[in-house]
């Protein structure tokens, strides 16, 4: 039986006050709808705050991105130990802002992943094609491509200490979500794809979906059998829209 897992990407927003007011918000919207799991992805300067409020509590907390590298002369990287000192116990990796900027290839992400999961970090490994490769039909072949980069470095059995993402290109900060059947036809394939690898693998992994998840779509998404829950960028930055989202997940009966 997999939990519904809702992750909100708040990528490079907030400031103390405005961090302070969203996690109490979430913690109180959320008291109630205990049947799925949450958490907040923060920049990194605020990972204490997030420490500081999360500790005790059932949200979760993690990075947006980390360094393959334990230490050393990496200007502005940051370590997977130091996202575990701060508690963490997610961090994103390949999200497509970082790989269409050339930072993350699919084999940079696959080594990440490795090293996220050595550290007990649950690394949510982003894949998804780009509006030119749906257009031409590669969907498949480039999730597959992007999924291959990673096991290919952990080993189908290591993948499963992770979280997977599949977020369009298309989808992302757009307005215009996959739809439900769409994403659960990708989310479907991915899932048998692992299942001929090794069932147990398949058959238990996180599928998230991702790609303007909103509060009015969140319920029709998640109700996918393949759709384990979402990773929330915009609507993340709206505490009640965010709270209405885990709240769907967690009414969600599986
Ligand atoms: C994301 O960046 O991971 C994301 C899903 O963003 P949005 O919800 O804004 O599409």
């Amino acid at each position: 039986m997999r939990r519904k897992l809702v992750v909100a990407n708040r990528k490079m927003h907030g400031t103390i006050p405005v961090n302070q007011a969203f996690l109490e918000g979430l913690l109180a919207g959320t008291r109630d709808y205990c049947n799925a799991d949450y958490a907040v992805c923060f920049p990194h300067p605020y990972l204490y705050q997030a420490q500081s409020i999360l500790t005790g509590t059932p949200v979760a907390w993690g990075g947006q991105n980390m360094s393959r590298h334990d230490e050393g002369p990496y200007t502005g990287s940051v370590s997977p130990g130091m996202l575990v000192e701060f508690g963490c116990e997610y961090v994103i990796i390949g999200h497509s802002e970082r790989r269409t900027r050339g930072h993350d290839s699919d084999n940079s992400v696959g080594e990440r992943f490795q090293v996220a999961t050595m550290a007990g970090l649950k690394p949510i490994f982003c894949m998804g094609e780009t509006l030119e490769e749906y257009e031409q039909g590669l969907t498949d072949l480039v999730t597959i491509r992007q999924l291959n980069a990673v096991i290919q470095q952990v080993g189908i059995k290591n993948l499963a200490k992770g979280v997977l993402a599949y977020e369009p290109v298309w989808a992302i900060g757009t307005g215009k979500a996959a739809s439900p059947e769409h994403a659960q036809a990708i989310l479907h394939f991915l899932r048998g794809y692992l299942m001929l690898k090794d069932q147990q693998v398949g058959e238990n992994i996180r599928i998230l979906y991702g790609g303007s998840m909103k509060a009015d779509n969140a319920a029709q998404l998640m109700s996918m059998p393949d759709i384990d829950g979402g990773l929330v960028g915009s609507a993340s930055l709206v505490t009640e829209e965010f709270v209405a989202i885990c709240r769907a997940a967690s009414s969600i009966r599986i």
